[in-house]
């Protein structure tokens, strides 16, 4: 049987309960590399009454201390940078370089984190009647959670924890019970930053124990991100129990490229969006739209790049892509190209004939062209490597195809021209835009979050939106 993977509650391995459990693989070979438990419906009272003791001194800690914990954890993280990388490759497959710049982009938030005391400073008015003067402070909230998925495994953990204890909460982490590991790791190395026990904790669990901390009544905010389905759930259902809510769903991003695109740029840039990490991103290019002459070199041009990469285990160092996370989500996209083909599109390039390794999860990249706006590949959600091609007469005509999808993450244009950049910037429904960047993720000292379906509340992750969801305004008017 294979090793139980542990919670960390105050900062110890806590041998989990439950009735339930699933198995984490290495999607690259199929190895288990642990059980991870479903349902310890105890583990997440212990959490929470842990996160809840812990709050009165952490929030009482000064500021500058919590900001310093971020300095100290800023370090250890680029001291443990290649080695979180290895971890994140171990458990959900992307290649090495690709979890390398994952661990970075969290590092970032860190590094935002670390100014707090600027960010989180307070606002007075003197003067507002004789005598009277008004000022409003940020407070913390108390203990708040955070809900991840798996594509993600380090980055996405980091957009939430820094901002949140550095503003004087304690929190609770429900990872993804497919890619648990990686966040075990990112908690001791906290806790070695001089966070103390019990301001954060790590709870393994499914759908059922993301319900328990949703309903729980001690838990005053919630963050998720994952499938739109569950964003809806999660917002929903949390809303109902009276927290606050920020739910990151899911998305079908459109790329336009303009007939003055730079051919080899948006080549290489279309590839790694559509076919980077198999796929498996909420800011993976989906469908691209070819506008006037663009389609009668970029199709051809996407099938040679689909039939050179190199897919296999992604410690390669010659590798582009790696497996899909496991063998159900593969035959899922499987069933996608299987239906793009019903539905009467061209499969330009077939994934399914790519050589692939024989152990694991793997897919090969796949291109279809000739696909319209009403299919279910030019829609729903694939998360696999598979790229749509449509065409369009012009940019407007392009942008109105994208604006008709019900998702709103991001989209981007590549084009040479100034006017078509600024029109599609003005006009596209995405909360996050590119113009010639295949993979638009702002950086930490932004917002980050979708429009339509792909996120469901007020406030985005990171930036100046993650302090004012993790703190509380307090307006004190004081006559002397
Ligand atoms: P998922 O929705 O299956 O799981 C996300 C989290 O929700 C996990 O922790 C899981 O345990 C929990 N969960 C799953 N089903 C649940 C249910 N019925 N009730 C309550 N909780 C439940 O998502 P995933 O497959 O792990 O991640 C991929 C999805 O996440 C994609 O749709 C992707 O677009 C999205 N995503 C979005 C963003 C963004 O910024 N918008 C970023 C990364 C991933």
């Amino acid at each position: 049987m294979a090793k139980h993977i542990a919670h960390s509650i105050a900062s110890e391995a806590v041998e989990p309960h439950a009735s339930e459990w699933d198995q984490v693989y290495n999607p690259a070979t199929g190895e288990v590399l642990g059980d991870v438990p479903l349902d310890d419906f105890g583990a997440v009272d212990q959490a929470v009454k842990t996160a809840a003791e812990a709050f009165a001194e952490w929030s009482g800690t000064s500021i500058l201390e919590r900001a310093r914990c971020m300095f100290r954890y800023r370090d250890l993280l680029e001291r443990h940078h290649q080695e979180l990388a290895e971890m994140v490759t171990r458990e959900h497959g992307k290649i090495l370089s690709d979890a390398y710049n994952e661990v970075g982009r969290g590092i970032e938030v860190v590094e935002l984190a670390a100014g707090a005391p600027s960010i989180l400073k307070g606002e007075i008015l003197p003067g507002v009647a004789t005598g009277v003067e008004v000022f409003m402070l940020r407070v913390p909230l108390g203990v708040v959670t955070g809900i991840t998925p798996f594509n993600f495994p380090a980055m996405i953990p980091l957009w939430m924890i820094p901002p949140a204890i550095v503003s004087g909460n304690t929190f609770i982490l429900k990872p993804s019970e497919r890619t648990p590991l990686t966040s075990l790791r990112l908690l001791e190395l906290l806790t070695e930053a001089g966070v103390p026990k019990g301001v954060v904790n790590v709870v393994h669990g499914g759908r059922l124990v993301v319900d328990r901390l949703l309903s729980h009544p001690v838990v005053r905010a919630v963050s998720f991100v994952g499938s739109e389905p569950v964003a809806k759930h999660v917002y929903q259902t949390a809303a109902a129990y009276g927290k606050r809510v920020q739910a990151l769903g899911g998305a079908k991003n459109f790329h336009v490229v303009m007939p003055d695109a730079n051919r080899g740029r948006t080549i290489d840039a279309l590839t790694s969006s559509a076919f980077g990490s198999a796929g498996e991103r909420c800011l993976a290019g989906a469908v691209v739209i070819a506008v006037g002459e663009a389609g009668d070199w970029l199709t051809e041009a996407m099938a040679q790049r689909a039939e050179s990469l190199a897919v296999g285990e992604g410690t390669a160092a010659s590798v582009e892509m790696g497996p899909l996370i496991r063998a159900a989500h593969r035959d899922r996209v499987v069933r996608y190209i299987e239906r793009g083909q019903r539905e009467g599109a061209r499969l330009v390039y077939d994934g399914r004939r790519h050589p692939v390794p024989a152990q694991g999860f793997f897919l090969g990249p796949s291109l279809f062209d000739d696909v319209h706006p009403e299919m279910s590949i030019a829609q729903e959600e694939i998360f696999g490597p598979v790229l749509s091609v449509m065409r369009q007469p012009n940019l407007p005509a392009a942008v109105e195809v994208a604006n008709r999808s019900r998702f709103g993450n991001t989209a981007t244009i590549y084009t040479q021209s100034g006017a078509a950049a600024q029109y599609f910037r003005d006009h596209i429904e995405a909360g996050m835009v590119g113009v010639n960047i295949g993979v638009a993720a702002p950086v930490a000292w932004f917002p980050f979050a979708g429009w339509k379906d792909s996120f469901y509340g007020d406030l985005h992750a990171t930036g100046t939106d993650a302090f004012l969801f993790y703190t509380e305004r307090r307006v004190t008017t004081t006559r002397w």
